[in-house]
């Protein structure tokens, strides 16, 4: 869907002038579509007009235009089981530099796939000093985060975790959080982008265990008894290892493999509801 146009996706295309390919200047979304519906639909639209708003880049259609848009390309398709990319750029700069009206690109295409053993054994993370700019904004800029990707792949981790000023922020695409000593769940509360993933974690651990927003520490990772990261493509993952520190006994938790539980069936209610 390229401006409210459904084309085959061979033939979608933005000019060569928007700012999303002369500058980088642009914002992305992401989730994923169960039994025909996007799943927490409404708190990624909310996040859409947040993300715009931070990047200064105004939506052009209203909410009930970008739901339905969005509704009609999962109907034309008639995939059950996908995932939804929407792209809003900087628009077309004739001066290469000055953003005009945003483009928006919706995308289809087949939901995220992890191996199971992600999830049954957990996965490494690989520190990095760094802190992304405008975090609240769920920018389409993820040069860091793609040219350590030989880096992170020598190092057989799952993602990279940035740092800063001793403190733990996020990955470059997911949440972070660990779980103290005494079953205290911790998560950065600024300085990050707000993961829907994150908001419906927070949510549901809330009932269950004491939950603190504040950035974790690297040192605390030495004695966190579980670690693991959220996001839309891998709901809840644990994490078993950071650099050379093995997380706990360097197997999935047990607040870990609760939540993850709680997690699915929040989904399962979502689209009974
Ligand atoms: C997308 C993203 C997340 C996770 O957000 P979800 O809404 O849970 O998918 C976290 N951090 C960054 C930098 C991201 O781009």
């Amino acid at each position: 869907m390229v401006n409210g146009e459904l084309v085959p996706k061979e033939q979608a295309a933005l000019g060569v002038t928007d700012l999303a390919i002369q500058r980088g200047y642009g914002l992305f979304d992401y989730f994923v579509v169960k039994k025909g519906r996007p799943v927490f639909f409404e708190d990624y639209l909310d996040r859409v007009e947040q993300s715009a708003k931070w990047l200064q880049l105004d939506l052009p259609v209203t909410r009930e235009e970008l739901r339905q848009q969005i509704l009609q390309l999962i109907r034309t398709n008639g995939e059950l089981e996908a995932a939804i990319k929407l792209i809003l750029t900087g628009g077309y700069a004739e001066d290469g530099y000055s953003p005009s009206k945003s483009n928006l690109v919706i995308i289809e295409m087949p939901p995220p796939m992890h191996p199971a053993s992600k999830f049954e054994r957990g996965v490494k993370l690989m520190l990095y000093d760094y802190h992304r700019t405008f975090p609240s904004a769920k920018s389409i800029n993820y040069i860091v985060g793609i040219y350590l990707l030989p880096q992170q792949r020598a190092q057989g981790a799952e993602d990279v975790l940035f740092h800063s000023g001793g403190h733990i922020y996020e990955t470059t695409r997911a949440n972070f959080f660990i779980v103290t000593n005494d079953d205290v769940i911790v998560t950065a509360g600024e300085g990050i982008l707000n993961g829907v993933t994150r908001k419906q974690t927070l949510d549901i651990a809330r009932h269950h265990f004491k939950v603190e927003e504040r950035s974790p520490t690297v040192e605390e990772l030495k004695t966190a008894k579980e670690a693991f990261i959220t996001s839309s493509t891998r709901p809840i993952m644990p994490v078993v290892q950071v650099d050379d520190v093995v997380i706990g006994n360097g197997q999935p938790g047990a607040v870990t493999r609760r939540l993850m539980v709680l997690m699915a069936e929040e989904v399962e209610r979502y689209l009974e509801g």
